[in-house]
């Protein structure tokens, strides 16, 4: 199915995380290393040079307009009270003048034939902000941040892997799960697929209680149906709030991602064990090499289906992604990200050493629309019909999965069992289109805010989810209306 490694008996699972990166040491050379290659093994990864690459390289000419007067001038916006009397450089003018310096400096300089040197994340780091807006002036001290490699490190993405493996046979199963959900998104497998389960995870024991209902539920369906379990870590936020377990496992706002890559890959690979498949919602690029080889179907969201470099890493990513329509409901971003992801495409990215990659991807041949609704809904038929259209328009197979929960239910759980039983409808009538439904569903019926003193563990902290009781026989009718289609020949 996919062009990206899949395990095989005589190729140790090659995990995102090996697959990252070279298996040679860095190089005390600083030369880039090449990927071991192997038959099953596409992609190509080659470490970013060693800052020693840097030493000997010309440093960033330094601005040097009137240094002086723009530190003032930082210095009294610091104080929220500028002032802009004679002689003094209004900070609007001081990217100019600085540019124009820049501009002489590489002009006369005696390097104008050299290369442009790449700057290092030192370097980058003493590049000072010039102008800060007055609102974020008192908030924000205008001295040097510090310098990025140094301020929290974190474990490589296969310190991690060690500390939290996956087994020989739960790899070996994603790999499986992997083309079993691409055979369905492509018809050759007559099931439906679900993706369930809670919006957000936050109490990891909570949701693997969930998780063992749902495998119960998914073996006693699974003639029917293909269910696979949100497991979503990471929540992309409209403007601000809780941004999930990887990032701020506490839930009260103070970011701390080295506990939550920790509780959040032990998560992954406990919820993996039970036999289900894991979807992921996939938000920062860079936290994609600490989780992807748990995952058998990502989502790119609403807020980020726009990104070059979420579309980047769908087309890298080693299993069926789904390209959610905006939040405003436009379906062309996502028919366009469907689009980018299929194509081969050079992304930086984290190896497993956790250096900074560059990538080579294959293009995703599984990328695949799913339809969430915006301001108004977008499940019902006439809209899954235009979907169709704009698919075909853009030369893409009719591959759709469709969201019950977000736009399509205007974020009301309660709306949720009305839109399956819309699907449940349209997938009887032998729709072949719609290869699967997701809901959002949780232990208990509807949502708290995160910032609750004592948030219960069975309740979603993001968006409100159906209970277990209610989505145990929303389940049931997706698996009758995939049989009667089945029978249709669909
Ligand atoms: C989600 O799946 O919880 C989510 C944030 O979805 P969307 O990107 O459709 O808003
Ligand atoms: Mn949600």
């Amino acid at each position: 199915m996919h062009p990206l490694p899949t395990p095989t008996t005589s190729d140790p699972i090659p995990t995102q995380l090996t697959d990252l990166a070279a298996d040679q040491p860095a190089h005390a050379t600083g030369r880039p290393a090449t990927a071991q290659s192997s038959t099953a093994q596409s992609a190509t990864a080659e470490p970013a040079p060693a800052p020693a690459d840097f030493a000997g390289a010309q440093a960033v000419p330094a601005p040097r307009a009137r240094p002086a007067r723009v530190g003032r001038n930082q210095a009294r916006a610091g104080t929220g009270r500028p002032r802009w009397g004679p002689g003094r450089v209004h900070p609007a003018r001081v990217g100019r003048i600085q540019a124009r310096a820049g501009t002489r400096r590489l002009r006369r300089g005696p390097g104008r034939a050299r290369p442009k040197p790449t700057p290092t994340p030192a370097d980058l780091a003493t590049i000072q902000p010039l102008v800060v807006p007055r609102r974020l002036a008192a908030a924000r001290p205008l001295s040097s941040p510090a310098p990025l490699a140094e301020a929290h490190p974190l474990p490589s993405p296969a310190e991690l892997a060690a500390a939290h493996p996956l087994s020989g046979a739960t790899a070996e199963a994603i790999a499986q799960h992997r083309d079993t959900v691409a055979a369905v998104l492509a018809r050759r497998d007559p099931r439906l697929l679900v993706v369930v389960g809670p919006c957000s995870v936050h109490d990891t024991s909570a949701a693997l209680e969930y998780a063992d209902l749902l495998a119960t539920a998914a073996r006693r369906l699974g003639d029917d149906l293909v269910i696979v379990l949100r497991a979503y870590l990471e929540k992309p936020r409209t403007i601000t709030g809780w941004t999930g377990l990887l990032a701020a496992p506490t839930l009260d706002g103070k970011g701390d991602l080295a506990t939550g890559l920790r509780l959040g890959r032990s998560f992954l690979t406990e919820a993996a064990a039970t036999g289900l498949p894991l979807a992921y919602e996939f938000v920062d690029p860079a936290l994609a090499p600490y989780v992807a080889d748990t995952v058998s179907w990502a989502a790119i969201g609403a807020r980020t289906v726009a990104s070059q470099p979420h579309r980047h890493l769908a087309s890298w990513l080693p299993m069926p992604v789904g390209m959610k329509n905006c939040v405003s409901g436009r379906l062309d971003t996502a028919v366009a990200a469907i689009q980018a992801a299929a194509h081969a495409h050079t992304l930086p990215a984290v190896s497993s050493d956790g250096r900074l990659t560059t990538l080579q991807s294959t293009g995703n041949p599984d990328a695949h629309l799913v339809l969430r609704g915006g301001p108004t809904p977008n499940y019902d038929k006439a809209s899954v019909a235009q979907a169709r259209s704009a698919l075909t328009a853009a030369g893409l197979p009719q591959r759709i999965v469709v969201d019950a929960s977000h736009g399509n239910s205007g974020k009301d759980h309660n709306r949720q069992p009305t839109v399956v039983a819309d699907l449940a409808e349209q997938i009887s009538q032998g729709d072949s289109s719609l290869a699967g439904v997701m809901i959002e569903s949780y232990l208990s019926d509807g949502r708290q805010d995160p910032e609750t003193a004592h948030p219960r563990p069975d309740l979603s902290v993001t968006d409100a989810c159906l209970s277990w009781s209610r989505t145990a026989p929303l389940l049931d009718t997706l698996a009758l209306a995939s049989r009667r289609r089945s029978r249709l020949g669909g």
